[in-house]
């Protein structure tokens, strides 16, 4: 059976959904995207998903109007066609199809299109942790909308690949990281948790979100604090949050392991609990 996806009002095998030459998303990386998580079938955090993505969409000026509702229903029907269990819905708005120029077109109709994937979590990477590599953060200055136009985070990542790392870290002149290249970065440090501040250096997790939320809910010690690479060097434990691994354990930063070099106390704590937070999502 061929895997169906979504696009402009129309459900297609996948290898026969395609877009437009001159859409805006091709030419000019003008959208926006969204990763939507999947457990036992079911959507995760759907309504602080689609939340980032309408204001994704108002700060980019893109007239687009399906509702929560319909968005929704396309995801849980993609769910059901293709059997997806664990997994990600992947969806995509651009501004449309027009004429090649820069400006906004006088009209356009945004293209939209969902796609959707079976992807188990690793569990071997939550066990062991993994390591990451540092490299300057070549992003906009706009790096809290989450548009398509992704060069910079694809080549970072595909350095740390080729220096046998999972992710790269995203580095300021200052020395202060911002992120991972697709992921929020934490670090622990004398027993309390931190992460930096929502900037324009780095994007608004939701997984970020609702950690922030469950470590309030458990009183643990949390600062939301920029920090640098040395005080990283120094942390006890770290890691980083996305909507597809949820927490991965870091181990070791360049050559410099980590605390004691294995996933730490508190991080596996805060994976335990985020889970529970999914489990209580599906059974609700
Ligand atoms: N930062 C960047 C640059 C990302 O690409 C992602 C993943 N989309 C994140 C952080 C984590 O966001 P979320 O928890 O919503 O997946």
């Amino acid at each position: 059976m061929s895997r169906i996806s979504y696009i402009n009002g129309l459900y297609k095998k996948h290898y026969e959904a395609s877009v437009h030459l001159e859409d805006r998303g091709n030419q000019f990386a003008d959208g926006v995207y969204e990763v939507i998580p999947v457990r036992f079938s079911k959507l995760i955090d759907c309504n602080l998903h689609l939340e980032r993505l309408f204001k994704n969409i108002n700060s980019l000026k893109i007239d687009f109007n399906l509702s929560n509702k319909t968005l929704k229903f396309i995801f849980e029907r993609l769910i059901y066609l293709n059997k997806i269990k664990d997994g990600i819905i992947y969806l995509q708005v651009s501004r449309g199809v027009a004429k090649r120029d820069h400006a906004f077109p006088d009209f356009s109709i945004p293209t939209i299109f969902v796609t959707s994937r079976n992807q188990k979590l690793d569990k071997k990477l939550l066990q062991n942790g993994v390591k990451v590599v540092t490299t300057k953060d070549l992003r906009w200055a706009k790096c809290d909308i989450k548009t398509i136009s992704l060069l910079p985070n694809v080549l970072a990542k595909q350095e740390a690949y080729e220096n046998n790392a999972y992710e790269a870290l995203l580095v300021d002149d200052e020395s202060f990281i911002n992120e991972g290249s697709s992921s929020n970065f934490w670090i622990v440090k004398d027993n309390i948790i931190y992460t930096g501040p929502i900037t324009n250096k780095v994007l608004p997790g939701i997984t970020r979100k609702v950690l922030k939320e469950i470590i309030n809910i458990e009183k643990m010690k949390f600062k939301e604090e920029r920090f640098k690479l040395e005080d990283a060097y120094e942390a006890s434990e770290a890691m980083l949050t996305n909507s597809s691994n949820v927490i991965i354990p870091v181990v070791k930063i360049n050559n410099k392991k980590i605390g004691s070099g294995i996933p730490g106390n508190i991080v596996n704590k805060l994976y335990n609990l985020i889970e529970k937070n999914i489990f209580n999502q599906i059974n609700m």
